[in-house]
């Protein structure tokens, strides 16, 4: 039997969960259809050692809500995978979500129907739903990268993904572990192991960029004064380029501050902790000289870290600018490399392969009793590309992006009409303190699918010029930034095959919202709306 609804929502992350609230805010019917036991997303799912999140937790949050912001007490500065967890699942139960979540079920197909002018989707349990509205909240680090190392599925001990981790966790203790993987996944993992593990080996192909967190114990003052100017934080978060008020952006220029004075600016950001020291200064993420100032402060403090100086000198990137790849928030990770029982093998140079035993480096075999793949997403079209979506004329969504992914504003695709997709590639998504990003999207796809009530249409697409001309400008900004220069997810290099295209919008979170409410106030320039009666 085919279910009816006004709107089938897809992922029950932070993002599945307030597109539920907020369309029932709106008197429409709407299902959440979640591949997971539980919601979640991102927080269900991750739940390797050291999970946590590298935005303050109080920015972290909804803000949807005064009274879930003043009633929920994070613990720590930096909340970790359970509480994240914990805190989703609170909001499930308080805004009485739980009665329009289908868990564990996946969506396979999603097929837009032009003569009923409706989405048909259906999902591996056999559901077969009818929708006006299709909410792709399916997120942009949620499909794993698949293992491509040869010999990866001959290993004989145990082998964990830390995408996918077991609930019940791992006892470690005593056992000699390898990790493969040295993005922020890797590097949580390592720095919350590394003292119970018997040895820890660590396979490096690309170091990161880490910067302390100085996480510990919330402070209530913190959290006093955040609630006590609520509105005008919350304010100043949205117009914010990172969408985080701790990440106040200088409009100062690296080149143009003499040395010393340069230098004691990342001294205070670095005390500061997190992505504070992003934005020391306005040309870090323009200028390569501007950038080089910023890597020679960290490849200091990693020296001054690390003893061995072999080991030291490995861990500092070489190859791309800080900040072209999502720099890694961490607690202690480069101590971690003093440790006797921790080993980094470099393998930047020569290709590994796995064996029953563990894992071969040129001609050196590493025995193991447990291999860990920390190896990344199939990053903001991953999730997408897995299920079967065809729009207008039966085109699929895979054919459509089989150059790369064609957004307009990230969130329609031209030719899928009435589906939108939250924090899409074309938007500022990944760039940003994400839970921003995502109520930015929810509520304007909110306000359209009212304002399409209003004036009694039934049906939005995207034009193909507006399309292209939004495909342009995030390429245009994204050539004016050294993000290109980076082999990085953000523009598929991390999976063999993927079309190399800059995926997020680099133009800022403030700028953004404010093209999309200028977009929404304009009457939805670039948007065709129909009715039926007019079809
Ligand atoms: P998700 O949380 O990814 O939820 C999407 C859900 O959709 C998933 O549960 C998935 O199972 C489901 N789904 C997908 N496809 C289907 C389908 N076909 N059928 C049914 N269900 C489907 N961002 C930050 O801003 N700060 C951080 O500190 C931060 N830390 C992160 C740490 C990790 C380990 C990872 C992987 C990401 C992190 N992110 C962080 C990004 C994070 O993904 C977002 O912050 C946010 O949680 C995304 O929420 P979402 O609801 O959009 O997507
Ligand atoms: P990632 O940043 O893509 O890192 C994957 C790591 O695996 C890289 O070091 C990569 O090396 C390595 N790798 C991949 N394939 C390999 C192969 N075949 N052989 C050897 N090494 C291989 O993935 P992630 O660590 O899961 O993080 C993804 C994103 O999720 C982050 O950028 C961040 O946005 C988010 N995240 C945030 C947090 C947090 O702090 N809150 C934690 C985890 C994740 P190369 O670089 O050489 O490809």
């Amino acid at each position: 039997m085919t279910q009816t609804l006004d709107v089938a929502i897809v992922g029950a992350g932070f993002s599945g969960l307030y597109m539920l609230h907020k369309a029932r805010g709106l008197g429409l019917s709407a299902r959440v259809f979640e591949a997971g036991s539980s919601v979640g997303g991102t927080w269900y799912w991750n739940r390797y050692p050291g999970a946590r999140v590298d935005v303050e937790s109080h920015e972290y949050s909804y803000s949807f809500s005064a009274e879930l912001e003043q009633e929920w007490k994070w613990s720590e500065r930096y909340a970790a995978q359970p509480e994240l967890l914990r805190y989703l699942n609170h909001v499930a139960d308080r805004f009485d979500l739980r009665s329009g979540i289908q868990l564990d079920t996946r969506v396979t197909a999603a097929t837009f129907d032009e003569t009923a002018n409706r989405w048909t989707v259906t999902t591996d349990k056999g559901d077969r739903v009818s929708a006006r509205y299709c909410v792709m909240a399916t997120g942009c680090l949620s499909a794993p990268k698949k293992v491509d190392i040869p010999g990866a599925d001959t290993f004989k001990g145990e082998v964990y993904n830390t995408s996918s981790w077991p609930e019940g966790g791992v006892d470690f203790r005593g056992k000699r572990v390898g990790i493969i993987g040295t993005g922020s996944s890797a590097v949580q993992t390592i720095t919350q192991i590394a003292p119970d593990v018997g040895s820890l080996h660590i396979f490096q192909r690309t170091p990161s960029y880490s910067i302390p967190a100085h996480n510990g114990p919330a402070n209530p003052e913190t959290k006093q004064a955040w609630l006590a100017n609520r509105e005008a934080n919350r304010r100043a978060e949205r117009e914010n380029p990172i969408g985080m008020v701790a990440a106040v952006v200088s409009d100062k220029m690296a080149l143009e501050t003499p040395a010393e004075e340069r230098n004691r600016v990342y001294e205070d950001r670095w005390a500061k902790g997190g992505f504070a020291i992003g934005g020391a200064f306005a040309d870090m993420l323009i200028l390569k000289e501007a950038n080089d100032t910023f890597v020679d402060f960290i490849a200091d403090k990693v020296r001054a870290v690390v003893k061995d100086p072999v080991t030291a000198d490995l861990l500092i990137p070489k190859t791309y600018p800080v900040g072209s790849k999502r720099i890694c928030v961490d607690t202690g990770y480069f101590e971690v490399f003093n440790r006797d029982n921790v080993k980094l093998v470099d393998i930047s140079q020569t290709p590994i392969t796995v064996t029953p035993k563990g894992v071969k480096v040129g001609d050196n075999e590493y025995a193991f009793d447990s291999l860990i793949f920390a190896l990344g997403f199939d990053a903001m079209t991953g999730a997408l590309s897995k299920i079967d979506i065809r729009g207008r004329g039966g085109e699929t969504l895979k054919d459509k992006w089989h150059g790369g992914p064609r957004t307009y504003l990230g969130l329609m695709v031209a030719g899928f009409p009435n589906m939108f997709v939250v924090t899409g590639p074309g938007s500022p998504s990944v760039l940003s303190n994400m839970v921003v990003s995502i109520e930015q999207h929810i509520d304007w796809i909110s306000d359209c699918i009212a304002a399409m009530g209003q004036r009694q249409m039934d049906a939005i697409d995207a034009t193909p010029a507006a399309e292209e001309g939004w495909v342009a400008h995030v390429n245009e900004v994204a050539n004016m930034t050294l993000y290109p220069q980076a082999s990085s997810w953000y523009i598929g290099a991390n999976v063999p095959g993927k079309p190399r295209v800059f995926m997020p919008y680099p133009g800022g979170v403030g700028v953004y919202r404010q093209l999309c409410d200028d977009v929404a106030a304009k009457g939805y320039e670039g948007f065709v709306m129909s009715s039926s009666a007019q079809r």
